[in-house]
């Protein structure tokens, strides 16, 4: 059987921008291809966005991308000398298929720069989600052409739809190099999976949890994934014990929101985190409060459910989807404004047709009834829409997403801190995190019993290491560097 070998190409040391490249003989799969989102943040400087004549150049020159040959997109690579001169340098790597574990941006964000020679392989809900988040998010340019690709330094400007391949769980990958088996996984987004390649005898975890809803999905994962050679194990929490359950956020919530009588209630939680918008939309009927839900969730949720997902979907029947005021004209909510953009105005045009489940309702109307409602925002950013709520002094604020985990976060945090000061809002902190705890990761790690393990996606991978030489954990620990190949037998 010809050799192994691994190569980390992204995400080693830090948290996101997974680029793995597995090869043997002479094929090579790549497993996830995100924006190392730290990395990107680091180099971004002032607020303009990258010409696209020279994104793909700042990128490789700076790290955010890897300086790998045959990878990126021909279109790209054949405008720009520069960018020729800095990837003849580097290696090359032939894969001709990507396979995403889950739809989170530092996993699959930088595939737009992917050569259309790549198939990328996905679960349809994870493809649903992809496109419904991506179309409705700030991404431009290149990073917004995952699936379609406008055609770059031609004459002409058509775009191009790239080769994608539907996987189905625990049904091997067709067209993928090697036997790959897709196993869900619990993490905080529906659609998550881990990988086993059977005829390599390797696995790979993704991001993963053992404390939310769908434990039993993680729980089969690891049967499936018993005795392999070789684990790569996403770390992000290998320096953290402290494992709070996803359950225990909804009776936090609950508990808060019970002190709130006459008063409104506002979570914050991540948009494309389905399951925990679905327990917190339960709550607020128990509470006897009207939920409303940001447009950027409710979109996803209707994508879902237009795709006939097997995700549980909350139900929107009788829920408030939040009207963003945005236009000049028309008192403010004039959808034949261009302000709306195309994803914003069909969410809400469906909501006035009766197309969609859940009625419009207005920052005024919050305001003017604020006991009955229970509202949902999408990201800290939001708090903008708060200050045109105008909650009573005293209005409860929880935010419900991941911790600052770089400067730049922590600048925005205390920016969102001021808001919620000048609005005289009662925070609180009630989070899950996606991520398995150091405890919840020993288990994973002895269950499997591999040979070796390759920890990514953790900016102390040496606690892997610590915990080996301490007998906590029983294999041998490999630590990858960036781009430097591991060969491995099998
Ligand atoms: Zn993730």
């Amino acid at each position: 059987m010809p050799s192994l070998e691994l190569r980390v190409l992204d995400g080693v040391n830090c948290i996101g921008g997974n680029k793995i490249a597995v090869s043997s003989g002479s094929e090579a799969v790549l497993l996830d291809f995100g924006i190392n989102m730290k990395r990107k943040r680091d180099y971004l400087i002032g607020y303009r966005a990258l010409a696209v004549a020279n994104t793909l150049y700042y990128y490789l020159y700076s790290g955010v991308l890897p300086r790998i040959r045959g990878i990126y997109r021909e279109d790209l690579v054949a405008v720009d000398e520069r960018v020729k001169a800095i990837l003849e340098k580097g290696e090359q790597i032939e894969a001709s298929t990507c396979i995403f574990s889950h739809s989170h941006r530092d996993h699959y964000g930088a595939s737009g720069f992917l050569s259309e020679d790549i198939t990328l392989a996905m679960s349809r809900s994870m493809k649903t989600i992809m496109e419904a988040m991506l179309e409705s998010s700030a991404a431009s340019g290149i990073e917004a052409e995952v699936f379609e690709m406008r055609s770059r330094g031609e004459e002409s400007r058509e775009s191009r739809i790239r080769p994608t391949a539907i996987f189905e769980e625990y049904s091997r990958i067709q067209g993928a190099p090697f036997h790959i088996t897709p196993c869900p996984i619990d993490h905080s987004i529906p659609a998550a999976f881990g990988f086993v390649i059977e005829d390599l005898s390797l696995a790979y975890t993704g991001d993963i949890r053992r404390h939310g809803a769908l434990k039993s999905l993680t729980d089969r994962f690891i049967e499936r994934a018993r005795g392999v050679d070789y684990l790569i194990i996403e770390g992000t929490r290998i320096d953290s014990s402290i494992m709070i359950r996803e359950d225990e956020i909804v009776w936090e919530i609950r508990r808060y929101a019970e002190e709130k009588e006459g008063k409104l209630v506002c979570v914050i939680v991540s948009p494309a985190d389905v399951d925990r918008i679905r327990s917190i939309i339960q709550l607020s009927r128990e509470l006897g409060r009207i939920p409303v839900l940001c447009p950027r969730a409710a979109y996803l949720i209707d994508r879902l459910a237009e795709s006939g997902t097997r995700i549980p979907l909350p139900d929107l029947s009788d829920a408030g989807i939040y009207f963003e005021r945005r236009s000049l004209t028309g008192g403010g909510y004039d959808l034949e404004s261009q302000h709306y953009r195309g994803w914003l105005r069909k969410t809400y045009a469906d909501r006035l047709d009766g197309r969609k489940p859940g009625v419009l309702v207005k920052a005024e109307e919050i305001s003017e009834k604020q006991e009955n409602y229970l509202l949902i925002l999408g990201g800290l950013d939001q708090v903008l829409e708060l200050a045109q709520v105008r909650p009573k002094p005293g209005s409860g604020l929880v935010v419900s997403t991941s911790e600052p985990h770089d400067e730049e976060q922590e600048i925005e945090w205390v920016k969102f801190e001021r808001w919620v000061n000048l609005l005289r809002l009662d925070l609180r902190i009630a989070h899950s995190s996606g991520h398995a705890d150091r405890e919840s990761l020993i288990g994973i790690i002895n269950e499997i019993r591999p040979r070796a393990l390759i920890p990514v996606h953790t900016e102390n991978s040496q606690e892997f290491h610590r915990l080996a030489e301490a007998g906590e954990i029983r294999c041998e620990v490999i630590l990858p560097s960036p781009m430097k190949p591991i060969k491995l037998a099998s």
